[in-house]
């Protein structure tokens, strides 16, 4: 486990690409079927696929460096626990097309994908608590709107998130905690 000063959070969310990380810092292993490419709507880099790719087909291993502190590039897997992420998984509020596995924290394929497809996830199913929250403009009637994290839903949208989207096994016992308390 890496501890990160404030200072180092700083510097690595400047970063525009994880390929830019220290060395010290291990990014994931990707599938030789993803790659990455500008997405012309946001001007970010994301992934996207090059070839067709199954359904529960691993996108990116859980072989990353831990690291004690939310990064731009990270999603939480405990409590003080974030893995460093690929970078370039967007988020989706409604039709994710990639989710966390359970046990292993590799991302995987929620469905069969086409070529060319770029890659998303919904991050309220990882992160408790963001770094970097954002106002999600996707526009879905189910939109979340300002996304800060897990925490942050009310009472009806924990329910959502966990009835219909894949919690991450660190979020699943947060919610079950948390419905213990009702
Ligand atoms: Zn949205």
């Amino acid at each position: 486990m890496i501890n990160l000063s404030d200072k180092q959070v700083e510097q690595l969310n400047s970063l525009k690409k994880v390929s830019e990380f220290p060395s010290s810092l291990k990014t994931p292993t990707l599938n030789t079927k993803v790659g990455y490419k500008v997405r012309n709507t946001t001007g970010g880099v994301c992934l996207f696929t090059k070839e067709l790719i199954n359904k529960n087909e691993v996108i990116c291993f859980g072989d990353s460096s831990k690291i004690d502190k939310p990064i731009i590039y990270s999603h939480q897997i405990e409590e003080n626990i974030h893995l460093i992420g690929p970078g370039g998984l967007d988020h989706n509020c409604q039709n994710p097309n990639c989710r966390i596995e359970s046990g292993t924290n590799n991302f995987i394929a929620i469905r069969d994908l086409k070529k060319d497809e770029f890659l998303t996830f919904n991050y309220l199913t990882t992160e408790f608590d963001m770094n970097n929250s954002f106002l999600c403009s996707c526009g879905e009637a189910r939109c979340f709107k300002n996304v800060k994290g897990f925490k942050y839903l009310n009472d009806i949208e924990k329910e959502y998130i966990y009835n219909n989207f894949y919690l991450s096994d660190f979020l699943k016992k947060k919610y079950i905690d948390f419905s213990k308390n009702i």
